[in-house]
């Protein structure tokens, strides 16, 4: 039995030509595993391929070439068991209107085929907090409670995985502080999650494992640690008292004047310390009005990786 919740080899998709459309090679060989019990970040700009990917778990898509495994099965051998280990929270909302919270939880059951008696409709009605809307009809619910019931959707078969596709993109902070405790708790009980987003710091703050996916292909496979580690480097700026240029700096650490006048030194926070960087500022007579840090995060180890 694999340890990995996905396996992913060689796939490919190409989305045929339209009348008003080229033919698009959304994803161009991907390989990838995605360890089981992990959070596991897809990031990537807009038009990278993440819904595709995501949409080809979920049967919602045909791939064009290569091969899918859903907790061990693989999807063109075993189409059921590889749809029944996985739930997915979709980009795009389609909650029919003319239904309850409680029926649609329930249709939804019926689709995966739980029978009445192991439904847990109360209880993900209460995890998503729609326990006083469950006979509520959906065209009444706000966007924030859509979104809460598209997640609820997606666990009605209690699935090994879940999946969300942007789930908090255009959401406010209450819900997305929400979403996030509901994710963790899963997680905690053992579920796998898989979430596309293009907000770095949402993958920083919540995953374990990093793949950045641009232009249809996986450019970087990671642990969020080691992807942050990729990057020490860290960025000095002092505001001298009197305009002074950016004194002479050995190899390893460069120096910029700022609009402001201030003066900003980037350095390998593993080779140079701070201090050092001060005694060449002191060496040079420059006196320090103000001094600040500013450390590297994900969003300068994407903009190195996508920059084409
Ligand atoms: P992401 O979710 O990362 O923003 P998508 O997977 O939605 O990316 O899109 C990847 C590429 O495939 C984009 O260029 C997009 O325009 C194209 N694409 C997505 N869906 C379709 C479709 N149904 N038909 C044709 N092209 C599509
Ligand atoms: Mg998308």
């Amino acid at each position: 039995m694999t340890e990995n919740a996905i396996e992913l080899r060689g796939l490919r998709k190409t989305y045929a030509a339209t009348a008003r459309s080229e033919a698009k090679d959304a994803l161009k060989g991907v390989d990838l595993d995605i360890p089981r019990g992990s959070i596991f970040g897809l990031l990537g700009p807009n038009g990278a391929g993440k819904s595709t990917l995501i949409n080809i778990l979920a049967g919602l898509v045909n791939k064009t070439e290569g091969s899918v495994k859903i907790w061990g099965f693989d999807q063109d051998v075993n189409p059921r068991q590889s749809r029944a280990a996985i739930g997915i929270m979709p980009q795009e909302p389609n909650l029919d209107p003319f239904f309850t919270p409680g029926g649609s939880l329930d249709v939804q059951a019926g689709l995966y085929g739980v029978p009445k008696s192991q439904r847990r409709t109360k209880e993900i009605l209460d995890l998503i907090g729609l326990a006083d809307k469950e006979h509520a009809y959906a065209r009444s619910l706000s966007g924030g409670m859509r979104r809460r019931l598209l997640l609820g959707k997606a666990l009605v078969h209690s699935p090994q995985i879940l999946v969300l596709d942007e789930p908090t993109a255009g959401v406010d902070i209450a819900l997305r502080n929400q979403l996030w405790d509901n994710v963790r708790d899963l997680n905690a009980q053992g579920m796998t999650i898989i979430l596309t987003t293009h907000y770095l710091e949402e993958a920083e703050e919540m995953c374990d494992d990093i793949a950045i996916i641009n232009h249809g292909e996986v450019i970087v496979r990671d642990s969020t640690a080691n992807l942050l580690g990729r990057l020490d480097s860290k960025t000095l700026v002092v505001q001298p008292t009197q305009s002074a240029p950016v004194p002479a700096l050995p190899d390893g650490i460069t120096g910029q004047t700022r609009d402001d006048g201030a003066l900003a030194f980037t350095y390998s926070s593993a080779k140079t310390s701070a201090d050092t960087i001060l005694n060449i500022i002191r060496d040079a007579g420059i006196s320090i009005r103000d001094i600040s840090t500013e450390q590297s995060d994900l969003e300068d180890v994407f903009l190195e990786l996508t920059k084409s």
